[in-house]
């Protein structure tokens, strides 16, 4: 992980747990620009971080969300207002923020910083009604996804080794994906 970020002022990691880690940082501008750059994938998984006072035992901290850009495509000019972005955005996870595009956004899709929770399913292309709009559905994609299943919709196993996928399925070639491309 140390590879993974290299700050002047330098990081220190130490091993809390089997899969828990305290990473320290020494300038508060590095802790900021290493938040908000997630999600941070490692060798085909994600690293989920936790900012910390230091009151906190390790064990009660919950560590269950990550941020990641995620790009809504065809929404109408009429639902690119803040408000609106952010009422779909808390359909997904809780809203952080914009990409600073405004109502255009980048033509096609307008790109929102959300916290899903990963300890639930990843959201499906959604079927959204914001106030008194018609419903609409919207495709999703996220930016740097980590290995993640069509199958289940969990992140940290590819659908191959999904126990919701059967052998049957992987016979059927057109095999249509709940949570697939
Ligand atoms: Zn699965």
């Amino acid at each position: 992980m140390q590879t993974l970020w290299s700050f002047r002022r330098g990081i220190d990691i130490t091993q809390v747990d089997k899969h828990l880690f305290l990473l320290t940082l020494h300038n508060a501008k590095d802790v900021q620009r290493i938040l908000k750059r997630e999600p941070w994938p490692f060798d085909k998984r994600l690293i989920l971080l936790k900012q910390v006072s230091g009151v906190e035992q390790f064990g009660m901290v919950p560590i269950t969300k990550c941020g990641f850009w995620i790009k809504l495509y065809d929404v109408p000019i009429c639902l690119r207002t803040n408000d609106s972005l952010t009422t779909l955005a808390s359909k997904i996870g809780t809203f952080v923020s914009f990409d600073g595009k405004g109502m255009v956004g980048h033509g096609s899709f307008v790109k929102i910083l959300v916290l899903p929770c990963m300890t639930k399913l990843l959201h499906k292309p959604t079927v959204s009604k914001v106030g008194d709009s018609p419903v609409y559905t919207f495709p999703i994609t996220y930016d740097n996804l980590s290995i993640f299943c069509y199958a289940c919709g969990c992140l940290g196993h590819g659908f191959k080794e999904c126990p919701d996928f059967t052998d049957s399925d992987s016979d059927n070639n057109d095999a249509q994906f709940p949570y697939g491309p």
